[in-house]
């Protein structure tokens, strides 16, 4: 039997070919893909992975270098400073 930890779902299980054989390993799952706080789309341009994998990168490949980047997606970000804009004139 596994070591009681295992035995959730929350670790994913994976084949791995060794040597003797195939056997059963256990890894984190990915975090959910970030989605945009205005529409809740999937932000592309963003890192997905575990958190491990994701800190590991630089800061500037893991969303977009630009104002709420890793918030919006794109044309809500067009939107949002336009209103901002708008507003900001009156
Ligand atoms: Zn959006």
């Amino acid at each position: 039997m596994v070591q009681p930890r295992y035995r959730s779902r929350t670790m994913r299980r994976v084949f791995v070919r060794t040597p003797s054989g195939t056997t059963l390993h256990y890894r984190r799952r990915k975090n959910a893909a970030p989605q945009c706080a205005q529409c809740g789309g999937v932000l592309p341009g963003v890192a997905r992975g575990t958190k491990t994998q994701v800190r590991k990168l630089a800061k500037s490949s893991r969303r977009p270098e630009r104002p709420y980047g890793g918030m919006l997606c794109s044309p809500c970000t067009r939107r949002t400073i336009i209103a901002k804009a708008r507003s900001h004139l009156q």
